[in-house]
């Protein structure tokens, strides 16, 4: 990864270069953070000439070689600096929460409309809603690409940036176009890296956010980042990572929780960790808990199914979407434990 001295390179010096490690077969990808621009060379990169010849231009400050499978995403990189903003928050700065039905109900807009206003009401910064749903049981309903409509009068009404899951390239596609904020990849494609590329490549100089949950299937918290990676690498940072639980279940709970794994990936990565409680514990009156657990240990945010009138969502909404009264507590409290563990 080349650091410039400034805080980027000017359209000569980045063709200037690119021309030098074209020399050597490699190519350069920018990757576009808020305070700098960093330069990753794309190919072999071990070639003492060409590392040479760059380390001597005088804007040049020098050639970072992370020993990381994650370069951009380690902890290390010069993208540590990297701000994301969304619904007015600084992300890492500020406590950010996402909130919302699971699934969008095409038979039912107002109810999401509602739900909508009273999660804006209760503190979310982002709202949540989902066209597309990854079932396990194949007849189960699977979303509606009619909902994408629904949710852009929401996002219209309240003012909120929304997140949604996509699951291919034509959601992907038509998420971008309508103006989607934030892309969700949920846990079942989180490793799907034909998919992570493509939303990679999709996202490449726009503003858009993606919000990576962890595989069920996931170990190694390493493997968690390299997916990141595999976004960030075609030049847009903005990715954020998201425990949900994880396997083996725990009786009692739909997964086996993983908020704990936040300290870990803070030593490892600047990537913003947002937790989701919701499907961690997978019922409602749990979700509180792990809320605020989250927060005791670093996380940065939380994504949280909320619901006007729970018993009459679809999808996981009956079963742990928290009324906006309860979001409301939520967020006031994991307010409190945010101060209390961010006060040196
Ligand atoms: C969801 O957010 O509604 C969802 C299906 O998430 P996950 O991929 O974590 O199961
Ligand atoms: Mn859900």
């Amino acid at each position: 990864m080349i650091i410039p001295k400034g805080p980027r390179l000017t359209p000569e010096q980045l063709q200037e270069v690119t021309s030098i490690v074209e020399e050597f077969g490699c190519r350069i990808q920018t990757i576009i953070g808020t305070t700098r621009s960093v330069y990753a060379i794309l190919g072999d990169e071990r070639s003492e000439t060409m590392r040479g010849r760059i380390e001597g231009l005088p804007y040049i400050d020098r050639i970072d070689s992370i020993q990381s499978s994650f370069k951009l995403m380690d902890v290390r990189s010069d993208l540590a600096s990297h701000e994301i903003r969304i619904g007015g928050i600084g992300v890492r700065k500020q406590l950010l929460v996402i909130a919302g039905q699971c699934t969008i109900d095409p038979k039912n807009p107002n109810i999401f409309i509602e739900t909508a206003h009273a999660v804006k009401e209760a503190g979310a910064h982002v709202l949540r809603g989902g066209v597309w749903k990854p079932r396990t049981n194949p007849y189960s309903f699977q979303g509606d690409n009619r909902s994408m409509e629904i949710l852009l009068e929401a996002s219209r009404q309240t003012g909120l940036p929304v997140n949604t899951e996509v699951m291919d390239e034509q959601h992907l596609q038509i998420a971008l176009q309508a103006g989607v904020q934030m892309i969700q990849i949920g846990t079942r494609n989180a490793l799907n890296y034909s998919l992570l590329r493509q939303i990679g490549a999709a996202i490449a100089g726009r503003p858009t956010i993606v919000l990576l949950k962890r595989s069920r299937h996931m170990g190694p918290i390493d493997e968690f980042i390299s997916a990141a990676e595999y976004i960030v690498n075609f030049g847009n940072p903005n990715v954020m990572l998201c425990p949900r639980g994880t396997m083996p279940t725990l009786e009692g709970y739909r997964s086996h929780p993983d908020e704990s794994i936040t300290p870990l990936l803070k030593e490892r990565t600047w990537a913003p960790v947002i937790v989701d409680p919701s499907h961690s514990v997978g019922k409602a009156t749990y979700v509180e808990a792990c809320s605020l657990a989250s927060i005791a240990y670093g996380a940065d945010g939380l994504c949280i199914e909320a619901h006007v009138n729970p018993a009459k969502g679809i999808g996981d909404d009956p079963k742990q979407s928290v009324t906006p009264e309860t979001l409301r507590r939520i967020i006031e409290r994991a307010h409190a434990i945010w101060a209390l563990t961010r006060s040196r």
